[in-house]
Order: structure tokens, then C-alpha cells, then sequence
């Protein structure tokens, strides 16, 4: 029979991968995904632990999970409740203390043992299962191939982990060490999510362009390693692959292979998430961030030599322990000089067992506030003139879903915007040429481009 699985996914791009690879993995033992947690008879919550904010949605959702289990456990049924993720890693002792109905505790790099643990669960009555170890053998090795159909893009992750260890972030102790997949599974998978349609794939890694992973055995590779830009030479070669993104990207591991790719494979698109975090030198060196804002000034300069057009996103991080008017000064300065198509900001939030919340010099709430208002309305100023320079041009969009309204579809330019057009629906998968009429804070409109509409496969 049937069994109903419900996934809910917090945080990253790489968190929504891991969750279709648990329903992957929960699919051949009868589990079908369901839309809502009630009447399922399994409920995982995949999730984030990067910000607090973050961290107390997971435990604010685990009090409507609970009333759903009681419900199915009065209509004589049986709901298993698996919080997965890096607040299963960091905080599984505060689950079992605050949600002690909480049958399967997994951490993210143990979700390989997802049918393990629920048989095991199923097996324990009210016993929980946890499993938040950091195992010897890759996950991947134990992951079925990718098997519900990808949508026009996909995402695949090809690294995780992190070992630069700033000094503000969790990553590195709920993720756990660096590690590369090697490139031929990398190119296996890709291929496997061609086959199914995806037009579009986006490499995802913590620190994706730190990535090393072994050579395929024909890979011509002096190290037995290939480097981001090697992998992505070869991924282009995939007929039927159009673009190729990835993220999220370190300053530090800019490399010229990966440079070199930006100005020679056009699969490649010119859109590059580089967090920089801030741009005072000092905070810089008290993240532990291995880079200065001139350093940074300059991967970029390269980028943007290889490709003139490169539109960049950052991330950012405002009052960080002991940060000044100057230093913030200095991020305002920063985001001036480079010229930002989008960008995310945040509070600094101190995570528990990290270097810098342990710091005396913390910068107090209302500080904070009034600095991200003011970053966050340099950076929309910045991206509503990006968008609106893009009025009047003529854009190829890879059409990906229908719209909100009647004959309209959504899709994505080169530069990650999304980009509203009436268009049929069979023209979804396709790159279409569009004339750029309206932009918005954070999309575009335009008409199909008359002339050239038929030819839209030849515009990427
Ligand atoms: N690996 C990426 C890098 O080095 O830029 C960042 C990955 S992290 C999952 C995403 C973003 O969350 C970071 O770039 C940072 O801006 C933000 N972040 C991480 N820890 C934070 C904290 N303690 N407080 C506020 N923001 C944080
Ligand atoms: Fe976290 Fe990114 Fe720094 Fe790694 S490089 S510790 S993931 S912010």
C-alpha cells in the first residue's frame, strides 16, 4: 500500500537537493510524496541551522506536527516524525528535550540511512532513532539515481562540507569536512537529469568552487583532479544541457581554470554568487575570511575581464562582534564600487560553538537594525537599476513554469532574474528570445521577441 511522505525544506539550495534524495530514497519502500503533513504517515523536516531565526521555525513547525500526530494516532493510525538537517546535528539533545515525540533524528551527512532508521522507528514503538554521526563512507555511494522527473532545472550537489571555518558560521561543525564528488559521478547524474529534461543544472557545494574531486579515468588531469572549471568544461559538453550555474561560491578559491571558463563556454551563464561579507579589512580578518576587500575588488576585475557582462550577487553580514561606523562605512564603500544585481543581507546572529559568539564586543540589536536598513536599501537601489537597464533589450529566457496569470509563463534571464511572458505552454524547457518591456524590484516583463520567436532554441 501507499504510504504518504511529507518533506518540508528550510534554508539552502543544497537543502532542497538532499530532500529530493530522501523522497529518492523513501520512494522504492512505497512512500509517495504528499502535500501536506496531515494524514502522513511520514513527516521529515529538513532543516537549517545558519541563523537562529532559522533554527526556532523548525521547533515553532514541530508544534503543529505534534497536534497532526496526535490527530492520526486518535484516527488509530501511525505518524513518524525525522528532523533531518543541520538542527538535527547542532541541537538533536533540545529536540528530544522539547519535542520528545520526535521519532528519527538525522543528521546531514547520515540521510543515506533514511529507510534504515524508519524501519527501525517503526519497529520501536515509542523509542526514538537518532543517527547525527559523520560517516566514513560517502552518502553518495549510497543514494539511488535521481528518480521523479527534474522540472527545466535541477540542482546537483557536488561538494559539501567546508574547512575554511569563519569565524560566524556552523557549516563546518554541522556539515562537517570538505569532500568532492568525484567527476564521473558528477557527469553520470547531470546526464541522468538531461535525460529527464533539465535544460538548466545548478552545481551546489557549500563552497562549491573549492571543489577537487577526482578525474574521471580518461580525464586528462596531470593531479588525477579536476577543479570547478574543468568539470564545468566537461558538463557543457552534454548535448541538450543549456546553462550551467553554480553556487555558492569563496572569494579565495577563485581559480584562473574557473575564470577561464566564464570567457570560453558559453553554457556557462554570466551570473556569480560571491559573498563577500563585508568590506572593512578588519572584520574581514575577525571572520577569518583569508581575504581583503581589495583582493576581492580584484576576482572580480578578472571575472569581469573574462566576462564583461557578469552580473554578481553577494552575501553579507552586518554588525559582526566589534564592527564600527568605519567598518560598516567601509561595506557601503564596497557595494558602491562593485555594482551588485542582487544581494542578501542579514543581522549577525551568534551560533552557538562558534568562535565569534563567544566575542564580548557584540554589537547591540537596534546597531544592527538601523545598519541593514540602510545596506539593504543601497543594494535595491543597485538591483532595480540593474533590471531597469535591462528594458529594451532583447533577453533569451529559459521559459521554466506557467505563470501566476492566464498564458503567461515564468522563466529565468542569464542573470537570474525571473522573467514574466505571455507565451504557450509548450514552450516551457525552450530558451526563448524576449524584448524586455517593465521591470519590477525583483522580476521582469516583456513580449516574446517577434521576428525571432520560432528560433528560440538558437538563443542561448
Ligand atoms: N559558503 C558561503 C560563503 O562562504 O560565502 C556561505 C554559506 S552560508 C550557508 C550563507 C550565508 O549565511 C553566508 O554567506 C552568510 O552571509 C550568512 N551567515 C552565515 N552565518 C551567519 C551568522 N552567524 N549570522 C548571520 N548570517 C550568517
Ligand atoms: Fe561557512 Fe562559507 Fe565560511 Fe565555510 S566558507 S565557514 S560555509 S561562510
Amino acid at each position: 500500500m501507499t504510504k504518504r511522505l511529507f518533506i518540508k525544506t528550510y534554508g539552502c539550495q543544497m537543502n532542497v537537493y538532499d530532500s529530493a534524495r530522501m523522497a529518492d530514497l523513501m520512494a522504492p519502500l512505497g512512500y509517495a510524496a504528499a502535500a501536506t503533513a496531515e494524514g502522513a504517515d511520514l513527516v521529515i523536516l529538513n532543516t537549517c541551522h545558519i541563523r537562529e531565526k532559522a533554527a526556532e521555525k523548525v521547533f515553532s513547525e514541530l508544534g503543529s506536527i505534534r497536534r497532526l500526530k496526535r490527530q492520526r494516532q486518535r484516527e488509530g493510525g501511525r505518524m513518524l516524525v525525522a528532523v533531518a538537517g543541520c538542527v538535527a546535528q547542532a541541537e538533536g539533545e533540545e529536540i528530544q528535550r522539547r519535542a520528545p515525540f520526535v521519532d528519527i533524528l538525522v543528521g546531514p551527512q547520515a540521510y543515506h540511512r533514511l529507510p534504515e532508521l524508519v524501519a527501525r522507528a517503526d519497529l520501536a514503538g515509542e523509542g526514538r532513532v537518532l543517527d547525527t554521526s559523520f560517516p566514513a563512507e560517502p552518502k553518495f555511494d549510497y543514494l539511488p539515481e535521481t528518480g521523479a522527473a527534474p522540472g527545466v532545472t535541477a540542482f546537483l550537489t557536488i561538494q559539501e562540507g567546508c574547512d575554511k571555518f569563519c569565524t560566524f558560521c556552523v557549516v563546518p561543525y554541522t556539515r562537517g569536512a570538505e569532500y568532492s564528488r568525484p567527476a564521473a559521478d558528477i557527469i553520470a547524474e547531470a546526464s541522468c537529469l538531461v535525460a529527464g529534461g533539465a535544460r538548466e543544472i545548478t552545481l551546489l557545494g557549500q563552497n562549491v568552487n573549492a571543489y577537487h574531486g577526482a578525474a574521471p579515468p580518461d580525464g586528462q588531469s596531470g593531479s588525477g583532479e579536476w577543479r570547478l572549471g574543468e568539470l564545468v568544461r566537461a558538463l557543457a559538453g552534454l548535448p541538450g544541457l543549456a546553462r550551467i550555474r553554480y553556487t555558492t561560491s569563496h572569494p579565495r578559491d577563485v581559480d584562473d581554470g574557473l575564470v577561464a571558463a566564464h570567457r570560453e563556454v558559453p553554457q556557462l551563464m554570466p551570473f556569480l554568487h560571491l559573498p563577500v561579507q563585508s568590506g572593512s579589512d578588519r572584520v574581514l580578518g575577525a571572520m577569518n575570511r583569508r581575504h581583503t576587500a581589495d583582493q576581492y575588488k580584484a576576482t572580480v576585475e578578472r571575472l569581469r575581464g573574462a566576462r564583461p557582462d557578469l552580473a554578481l550577487s553577494s552575501d553579507f553580514i552586518v554588525g559582526f562582534p566589534g564592527e564600527t561606523e568605519q567598518d560598516f562605512q567601509a561595506t557601503l564603500d564596497l557595494v558602491s564600487a562593485i555594482g551588485y544585481a542582487q544581494a542578501f543581507s542579514f543581522k549577525y546572529s551568534p551560533r552557538p560553538g562558534t568562535p565569534a559568539a563567544s566575542a564580548e564586543n557584540q554589537v547591540p540589536e537596534p546597531v544592527k537594525t538601523e545598519r541593514l536598513t540602510v545596506l539593504q536599501a543601497s543594494l535595491q537601489q543597485q538591483q532595480r537599476a540593474f533590471n531597469a537597464n535591462c528594458i529594451g533589450r532583447v533577453l533569451p529566457i529559459l521559459f521554466e513554469k506557467p505563470g501566476r496569470h492566464q498564458g503567461q509563463l515564468v522563466g529565468r534571464s542569464p542573470y537570474s532574474q525571473a522573467v514574466h511572458a505571455n507565451a504557450p505552454a509548450d514552450r516551457i524547457g525552450e530558451i526563448v528570445p524576449v524584448m524586455i518591456r517593465a521591470a519590477q524590484p525583483n522580476s521582469l516583463a516583456g513580449d516574446i521577441a517577434g521576428a525571432a520567436a520560432g528560433d528560440g532554441e538558437r538563443a542561448a
